[in-house]
């Protein structure tokens, strides 16, 4: 059948490690709607917080919800009122639902609304139901066409790549800039490769697990580092109050900023993407160096350029993606890639 059903197997939390494939209802698309077959879904490190450990901070699973929000898919049908799309058009699903019309949306701080709604995200009660499922209705805007030479496996790294292409537009032009990256799980090297394409002069990436490294390594564009074995490896860097102009860090964790400080330039622009914990930071090295710290979070409008970026394989995100599982394997999936020694990007295939 081409047309949508009136039920889709999803992937539904419902406790840590309570992932189950649920019937969940699919309505038929309403006006300015198109239902959605979803074919591709990568799994983030926030699923696999809500996976593990029920959420993370102070974000608790309170009632069971689909999981996932990289997703992509083809068109099944199409509501009233849509123009430009057509069943049968291959599509990378936009998670990100702000509302339009907040203070935040106005100015164009979409990330910031104070309405978002945003896929497989329990931040919100009732909770943001997400992309794992066979079947699913959005908005027609958030459906963006691909180009017809890459998978939807590609199209669904559209998001966590749009999330590095904002992380790279908050460390402000990289053209001839030397270039720190510590994490290198998929949003460290994404964030490798779209400094790459930003014009850096030299990136040089770190983590403590070789696997990663090495995945990192192959991509071609950033010298590997891995501060687990060596912990002394950026100590080159560190000559005449150190050597990097930014720094995107992908970890999380509290060593790789503080370990990092002394390899970076006066002046220079550190970006968070990494989400964790709290840090402690050496205050007095921020102020006399001058140092830039700069959350990033989600995106907006870099998600239709990480569209056409992987479109044109100006950026090319095949390297990346691990392992494809089928959803009736999906626990293994998430197992599969929770293990940094075996996994990068992990994505789910969602029956054709
Ligand atoms: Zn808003």
């Amino acid at each position: 059948m081409t047309g949508p059903k009136a039920s889709a197997r999803a992937l539904v939390i419902h406790a840590p490690r309570d992932l189950r494939l649920d019937a969940v209802a699919v309505a038929a698309p309403g006006p300015g709607e198109v239902a959605v077959r979803i074919a591709a879904g990568g799994i983030c490190g926030s699923d696999l917080h809500y996976y593990h450990h029920g959420g993370f901070g102070t974000v608790r699973i309170r009632e069971p919800m689909v999981l996932g929000h990289e997703i992509a898919g083809v068109i099944a049908a199409v509501g009233a009122g849509v123009d430009g799309l057509q069943p049968g058009d291959r599509v990378a699903i936009n998670p990100s639902r702000p509302c339009g019309t907040c203070r935040y949306c106005r100015e164009g701080s979409q990330a910031h609304c104070l309405d978002m709604r945003f896929y497989g995200s329990a931040m919100r009660f009732p909770h943001v139901q997400g992309g794992f499922r066979e079947m699913l209705v959005c908005e027609s805007g958030q459906a963006l066409k691909i180009a017809d030479a890459i998978s939807l496996g590609e199209a669904a790294m559209c998001e966590p790549l749009a999330v590095c292409l904002h992380a790279v537009r908050r460390a402000g032009p990289l053209i001839g800039k030397r270039v720190l990256v510590t994490g290198c799980g998929p949003i460290g090297a994404l964030c490798a490769l779209a400094a790459h394409a930003a014009g850096a002069a030299e990136i040089v990436a770190t983590d403590i697990a070789g696997a990663t490294l090495d995945a990192v390594a192959r991509l071609g564009v950033a010298t590997t580092l891995n501060t687990g074995a060596d912990p002394d490896a950026l100590k080159p860097f560190e000559a005449d109050k150190g050597a990097f102009d930014v720094m995107f860090e992908a970890s999380g964790n509290m060593k790789a900023l503080t370990g990092a400080l002394a390899a970076l330039r006066p002046k220079a622009v550190i970006v968070q993407v990494g989400t964790g914990g709290d840090f402690t930071l050496p205050i007095s090295v921020l102020v006399a160096k001058e140092l830039q710290l700069r959350g990033s979070f989600r995106f907006h409008e870099e998600f239709a350029m990480a569209v056409d970026m992987i479109g044109s394989r100006r950026i090319d995100v095949r390297p990346l993606i691990s392992a494809t599982l089928p959803m009736d394997r999906a626990a293994e999936a998430f197992d599969l890639a929770s293990d940094r020694s075996k996994a990068m990007k992990v994505q789910i295939a969602f029956p054709a």
